[in-house]
């Protein structure tokens, strides 16, 4: 058996090779230690949004770890954090106007919880209930499994998660089921927020639904006076072709969770971002109303000055008209699949595409998975089915050359597997 010192994520050490060593990155690629390069076609687990050491970050945090290091942010501020927050709100929808800083996808999301019930508990509401939507995904901590899907993933830790209300995921022509089951829960009275990730539900298989459901929801929200939290963290920074995936519906949520692409990817950082009524309910001269949270890197001045680079590579470079290349490309070539009886629901939404892989039988895949991995490996792409389903969300330095290859190798990948299980 292979023990390994390293206990690597979402790993199962007995059946995996020892993993490779990562010796540089550069651009779209990882290079391994024998200069092979590997298309990361993934951006690195969905953070890296402009590509791989992008040189105005990388020298933002040289010029940052000459003068800082972590300083503690309560008591003080510093001009990194300072000047990120205005960035963000100034590129965040209209209405939202607080920043609060933590280290990570699941933290954001926790925070947003917190604010969401700390914001009907101070104002004397009895308020409870977390709606999702079903074969959501929130981050990985008790509280964000909580709200995510339930599964083999988190079995174990069942008895320790707490309820919530769940929405049947809006399948084309479902929408109305959707939106009445939102509404019943609201009736109750007890609905504090709904916390949802917007257009995009990345890890439950990269499900795409409409603008327009997301708009009546939060429509449905404000009647009833529920929150709502959008949790941004892999939609944000262009991922689905819009800054933030919310201004397709042109919604303002109630609370706004971003991380992975904050600081292009290069180092860890979260923000969540809320509005001045979610901020006020919180501002009192009575101590106990104080938004008790703090992780202790909060707002790393190194992490935020690798985002407030970023901040100015979206403000000067065409970042969406590289986008913009991206969606093209993957129409273009998705467009070679339709009819193709190998796939099923090809679909995009800005620069992350995806595909189901008709798989002959269930439970097949746990051995597929894999499989597929390692043929991609052996190409030189990373690409990690999610399931049997097949996508790609590459940094936004690709070039169109790069994408066809990565479907080429699908094409080639997914006959093999099939072939192999007829
Ligand atoms: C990745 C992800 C998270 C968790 O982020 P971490 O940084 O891994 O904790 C939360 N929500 C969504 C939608 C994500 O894709």
């Amino acid at each position: 058996m292979n023990r390994s010192t390293i206990w690597h994520p979402f790993t199962q050490h007995a059946l995996e090779p020892p993993m490779r060593r990562i010796a540089s990155t550069d651009g779209a690629y990882l290079i391994d230690e024998d200069g092979n390069r590997i298309l990361d076609t993934i951006s690195s687990w969905w953070v890296i949004t402009h590509g791989h050491r992008h040189p105005k970050i990388m020298t933002a945090i040289r010029a940052a770890t000459e003068v800082y290091d972590q300083i503690i942010f309560a008591e003080f501020s510093h001009e990194p954090a300072e000047r990120l927050a205005e960035g963000l709100i100034e590129i965040a929808p209209p209405g939202l106007k607080h920043v609060f800083y933590s280290d990570s996808g699941s933290t954001s999301v926790e925070v947003a919880v917190k604010m969401a019930l700390g914001y009907f508990h101070n104002r004397g509401e009895p308020r409870d209930r977390i709606v999702v939507m079903e074969g959501s995904y929130h981050g990985d901590t008790i509280g964000t499994m909580s709200t995510g899907e339930r599964g083999v993933f988190n079995a174990a830790y069942e008895p320790l998660l707490f309820g919530v209300d769940r929405l049947p995921y809006p399948e084309a022509g479902g929408e109305q089921e959707t939106l009445d089951r939102f509404e019943a829960f609201c009736r109750t009275g007890r609905v504090a927020a709904l916390l949802i990730e917007p257009i995009v539900l990345g890890a439950g298989g990269m499900k795409i639904f409409g603008a327009h459901l997301l708009a009546t929801l939060k429509d449905i929200a404000e009647r009833y006076g529920c929150l709502v939290i959008a949790d941004e963290v892999m939609t944000g920074w262009g991922r689905t072709g819009t800054m933030f995936a919310c201004e397709q519906a042109s919604i303002t949520p109630d609370i706004l969770c971003t991380s992975k692409g904050l600081t292009g990817g290069a180092v860890p950082l979260a923000a969540t971002l809320a509005t001045a009524e979610i901020f006020d309910s919180h501002l009192s001269t009575d101590r106990r109303k104080t938004f008790f949270h703090s992780s202790s890197y909060t707002a790393n001045p190194i992490a935020c000055a690798a985002a407030v680079a970023n901040l100015d590579i979206w403000r000067i470079e065409p970042v969406f008209a590289r986008i913009q290349r991206i969606e093209t490309a993957h129409r273009r070539n998705l467009a070679r699949y339709a009819g193709d009886a190998r796939f099923a629901h090809s679909r995009q939404a800005g620069t992350i595409a995806a595909l189901d892989l008709v798989v002959p039988a269930a439970g097949y895949l746990a051995e597929a998975g894999p499989r597929m991995r390692r043929l991609f490996r052996e190409r030189g792409l990373l690409i990690r089915p999610l399931g049997n389903v097949l996508y790609l969300m590459p940094p936004y330095c690709v070039t169109e050359q790069e994408i066809d290859r990565a479907y080429d190798a699908i094409d080639e990948v997914a006959s093999i597997v099939l072939r192999d299980a007829a």
